[in-house]
């Protein structure tokens, strides 16, 4: 059984908690001039920074910890306790079903790679062209889909794609984008992949910060997500999924803990049939696991809707405020109305994607990310850009992201500064 310090600290039900803080929130950074200023981070869907909870959760666990799985003292007992919890937090936090596999994993990448190893023989995967280079490249063989024009035209096209598959086929899709931050109808393209006999991979990576994840009773097969955009540090994700392709594929890396037994000609090797322990060979990181499954804690303990409202509120301001600002121009798939995280990707008429990004970081001490964002044909798609250099500055957008620990400052300082600099 685990022992009692590793047990979550939930809320009784109807108990709410206060929004937890983040770690960094004083940063000062220098502006030009040398001035310090309050560093405005707009940058949380490439990484958000770590909760006062998980930093705690972390502090908690350093000063005992061993090997999981494989010691007999109270150390390694009580690391592989904790490391256990970590996963049933995770899976609880997921709602995933009870039979599910949860694989801890590097982040995001490393899980649909994992996935991608273990596809039955000629499994075909169809993926729209819109995704994250972490569900768009890993696959040996796919079908891509062009960016839908609206949502309903996304399932017409899995529809059509899936129809005309035959064998193994597994449809991936991101849940919230990370360059436009829109939701896909992920609920209406599992009811489509199952209808047609394929399996559904969801790329929650930028949905589990902002919005609850219900595996369950959305019907999907397979999710993957990263701890460090979930107010985690780097190092952990997760793959959660059905177990049969896991339990009978290659195993993920070989080594230690993935085996039952092997023998001495190099042959007998009995991997493990249990999808955790067959894809998780040598010493996981332990501690990863243990922050990711604290930030899960703190913002189930939170509880959705006071999370939501507040990013709502917030994101509605900055977009808004964009919106007043002449020669800023948002970028989206599905129109400024479709239901949205908090990620925002824009252009400024005149200036490169780096020149804003420059500029808002060594003048007004903000932090965006500019570019492609791992996602080089989508953001070529809604700049109407054609194929070609990737990194060349002008076929780049601005993105800013929110989520805890933003400010309505932080926001009105982003509007002034594009102000500023639109009027230049
Ligand atoms: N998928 C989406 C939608 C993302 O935004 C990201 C990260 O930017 C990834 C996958 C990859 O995540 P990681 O870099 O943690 O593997």
């Amino acid at each position: 059984s685990v022992p009692a310090q590793t047990q979550s600290q939930q809320p009784r039900q109807g108990e709410a908690r206060a929004i937890p803080a983040v770690l960094g929130a004083d940063l000062e950074v220098p502006v030009k001039g040398g001035k310090l200023v309050g560093y405005a981070n707009l940058d949380y869907a490439a990484s958000a920074p770590c909760l006062e909870p998980v930093s705690a959760a972390v502090t908690a666990a350093l000063p005992a910890y061993s090997s999981v799985h494989r010691g007999a003292g109270y150390a390694s007992q009580l690391t592989t306790a904790r490391y256990e919890q970590a996963r049933h937090t995770v899976r609880a936090f997921a709602g995933a079903r009870p039979d599910d596999a949860v694989i801890f994993t590097r982040n995001t990448t490393d899980a649909t790679n994992l996935l991608a190893g273990v596809l039955p023989a000629g499994t075909t995967t169809v993926v729209f062209d819109s995704e994250h280079h972490a569900s768009l490249l890993p696959w040996d063989k796919t079908v891509r889909l062009a960016p839908p024009a609206f949502p309903g035209e996304a399932v017409r096209q899995a529809d059509e794609a899936l129809a005309a598959i035959s064998g193994p086929k597994l449809l991936v899709v991101t849940a919230a984008s990370n360059v436009t931050g829109e939701l896909w109808p992920i609920a209406a393209l599992a009811h489509i992949a199952h209808r047609h006999g394929a399996r559904i991979l969801v790329d929650a990576a930028q949905l589990v910060p902002h919005r609850q994840l219900n595996l369950t009773a959305l019907d999907l097969d397979y999710v993957v997500f990263s701890g460090h955009k979930l107010y985690a540090p780097f190092g952990a994700g997760v793959l959660i999924g059905r177990r049969d392709w896991l339990a009978d594929g290659e195993p993920y890396l070989k080594g230690g803990g993935a085996v039952k037994s092997v023998g001495s000609d190099g042959e007998s090797t009995e991997w493990h049939d249990d999808p955790e322990p067959r894809h998780e060979a040598g010493t996981p990181n332990v501690i990863g696991a243990i922050a990711l499954a604290a930030a899960c804690d703190a913002l189930s303990a939170t509880g959705w809707a006071p999370l939501v409202i507040e990013e709502e509120r917030l994101i509605g301001r900055l977009r808004d405020g964009l919106a007043t600002i002449e020669g800023v121009r948002e970028l989206s798939l599905w129109g400024p109305d479709h239901p949205r995280v908090g990620i925002v990707s824009f252009v400024v008429d005149g200036y490169s994607a780096r020149e804003v990004a420059e500029a808002l970081s060594g003048e007004y001490g903000i932090g965006v990310r500019d570019g492609k964002f791992c996602a080089h044909p989508f953001v070529r798609h809604l700049l109407g850009t054609a194929d070609g250099g990737c990194e060349d500055g002008t076929a780049s957008a601005v993105r800013a992201s929110i989520g805890i620990g933003t400010t309505d400052e932080h926001v009105d300082r982003l509007i002034t500064a594009l102000r500023d600099l639109a009027a230049r």
